[in-house]
Order: structure tokens, then sequence, then C-alpha cells
């Protein structure tokens, strides 16, 4: 048997994530050595695929893993701080077997779709041990860092560094403006400035309001005992507060959501930092009935857009195909735009070598997004 073998399928994807005719893959266990379209190589023993559309594997730049267990318990329509109150309330009654399991069952269900790398958030860091050591999960962990108030803080901190001790493959880094203090700010930029954070930003108008002391966040962190009016926050935008205290200066910026940006947050941001990616995370923004009215203002700035599905607290599923089906019938974005987000875009920005992306055939569908997430389950090339 040849080592090598070319595959012959009828649609691909070009790097300008353009459809087109006669793709093929040369293909060796499960990695693709190269790839072209047209005549392929006479060298190689050439085989050809069943009629379907084929796709690089689509990467999931924001999940929250560990909360799979959390499907279908927050209703559709409900408040951020409303999600974050059941999540609180509900996490502490579930076994780790019951959060690992859920885990599994999701990292397997989104690469039936595509779905192949994430950029995966931990809350705990017995699960993101857990991730490391899974089989299944491909991608970055970052565990982050909640609490607004001491000494919370300074046992999430404390617990970070331990682990740090004895393992440096994964990142620290804090929730949000409102989810951890300016100490651990301090100590995620000490630790990880060099290398890639992820945080969430301007998600819902509740966090503009949170900048004046009011509105509903307040009192979230008030019924949690966790509010506290930090100095350093004083008189700041959202923005400018993570670069006066140094959150803006990573060499690889993930900003989740930007669903509630102002113009004047997006022109600040393309400022400090044209470098950042931000990552859409749509149909969450919906269940949590957030309406996002700066597409045209994002799409016009320096800043990256990359896809994610947050949770499945907030989502159906963790696959970022059915996510750019979501997008798209908005009517905002291109086909070609979403598949570059979802593909050669993130390689890019997350330094995803080509040789470790998977190829996926979407037998009968059509070259377009649509009929891809209507096509069922995808198959793995090499995996056939
Ligand atoms: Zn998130």
């Amino acid at each position: 048997m040849n080592i090598f073998e070319v595959w012959r399928g009828e649609w691909g994807l070009t790097r300008d994530a353009d459809f087109r005719a006669d793709p093929w893959y040369i293909v060796s266990g499960k990695q693709v050595i190269d790839s072209g379209f047209g005549k392929p190589p006479k060298e190689f023993i050439s085989r050809q695929l069943p009629p379907g559309v084929v796709v690089p594997g689509f990467v999931n730049a924001h999940s929250h893993i560990e909360l799979s267990c959390m499907k279908d318990k927050i209703p559709f329509g409900s408040h951020l701080t409303e999600m974050g109150g059941i999540i609180q309330a509900s996490r502490g009654q579930m076994t780790s077997q019951t959060i690992r399991q859920a885990a599994v069952d999701a990292i397997h269900e989104a690469e039936q779709y595509g779905t192949f790398f994430f950029c995966d958030i931990c809350n705990s860091t017995e699960f993101i041990r857990f991730l490391r050591d899974l089989p299944a999960f491909n991608g970055n962990r970052y565990l982050e860092l909640l609490g607004f108030s001491s000494p919370s803080d300074l046992q999430r901190i404390a617990k970070a560094r331990e682990l740090l001790d004895i393992d440096s493959t994964f990142y620290p880094t804090v929730h949000s403006v409102y989810g951890s203090s300016p100490l651990q700010m301090h100590f995620v930029r000490e630790k990880a400035r060099h290398t890639s954070v992820s945080i969430h930003l301007l998600e819902s108008p509740d966090e503009i309001d949170f900048q004046y002391d009011r509105g509903e966040i307040v009192a979230f962190l008030k019924r949690l005992g966790q509010h506290v009016k930090h100095q350093e926050m004083q008189g700041r935008s959202a923005v400018d507060y993570l670069h006066s205290v140094g959150m803006l200066s990573f060499k690889k910026l993930l900003l989740i959501h930007l669903s509630a940006a102002r113009t004047e947050d997006i022109d600040r941001l393309s400022d400090y930092v044209p470098h950042a990616a931000w990552v859409i995370c749509h149909r969450s923004n919906k269940h949590l009935g957030i309406d996002r009215a700066n597409w045209e203002t994002l799409r016009h700035s320096p800043l990256k857009m990359l896809i994610g599905t947050d949770s499945l607290a907030t989502n159906s599923d963790l696959s970022v195909l059915h996510e750019l089906r979501a997008i798209l019938d908005e009517g905002k974005y291109s086909e070609r735009d979403l598949l570059r987000a979802a593909t050669w875009d993130a390689y890019e920005y997350l330094e995803i070598k080509s040789n470790r992306i998977p190829h996926f055939l979407f037998k009968g569908a059509q070259p377009n997004i649509e009929s891809l997430s209507e096509a069922g389950v995808a198959t793995t090339l090499g995996g056939l």
C-alpha cells in the first residue's frame, strides 16, 4: 500500500476562501501534505472522493467546553447576569464525571461538522488539566481568573501560580473588566504578556453602565458580595482601563464579543491594538437578547474577525459551521469573509501549522454555507 495517496474531489476551498471545482489532496494518515486544483501530480495513486465539498477544518476561537454540562439550563432570552447566577448556582451540583462527559460529547459533535481547533476558556485548574490530557481536544487552553474583590481574587491567583509552576502549557487570562480584579489583571499581564490573552469585552450594554457604577452588573456583584469601587477603574471607559493596566500589551489579543462596543471604543482599540482579533459569538448573543449595532464599524476596522460559539449554556452546539450559517443569515458578511474568518485568517492569527489542519468532506453538499450546514455529518480525509 502506498502511504501517500491523492484524493480528487468535486469542490474545494481555495486559500482565498472561494469554492473551486476539481480539488486534489495528498493525504498521509489524516494529514494533508499538499493540495491544489486541476490535474493532480502523476506520481501518486489517485482516487476519487464521493461528490460533495471538501473544506479545511474550522477554528472555534472562543468556547467554554467546561460549561457543556449547562446545555438547556439557561432559558432563551435570559439576561447576562441571570446566566451568571444560574451557572453559579448549578455548577457545584454536578459531578466531575458529568462535566467531563458533557465536554467530550460537545467536542465530538463539533468535530462531526468540521470544527477541529478551540481557543477554550477553563475556570478550574482541575478541568484545564483534564483537557490537556484529552486526546479529542486540540487547541489553546486559557485558565480564567474570576474574582472581583479580595480575598477571592487573591485565592485564584495563588491557584493559577501553583499550576503554572508545574505546567506551562496553558495561558492564564482574565474574564472581563467586571469579572476580574485589577490585581488579577496585573498578575496575568506579568505572566502572559508575551503570549496571548482572551478577554470578554463589551458583550452587553450593561458593561457601559458598569463603568458608571450603575446597572445590572453592579447589582449582580452586590448580590454576590463582590462589589468594589476599584480606584484604577474610576472615570475610565472599559478600553481605557484595560489599556492603563497593560492588558492590551499582548502579542495576541482575543477580544470576545464587542457586541456593545461603541464607535469610540472601536476607534480606541483600532489605535491601541490594530493587531488584535475580535471574536463574534453570534448565536450566544442572540440567546442573551443582545443585539449588535456596530457591524459596519467593526468591518471597517483593522481588527481581525474570528468566529466563536461561547458555551453550551447559551448555544446549541460548538460547531463553527452552524455559527457561520447564523451570521450569514444576518446579511452583514459575505460567505467568503465568513469562511476565511473560520479557516485561513484563524490559522494565521493563531499560528496553526498547515500540516496540522484536517480536511473534511461534506458528502452531497453544494459549494455554499447553507448546503454545507445541511449536509449532515462530515468525514475526515484520510479517515475514510
Ligand atoms: Zn465566553
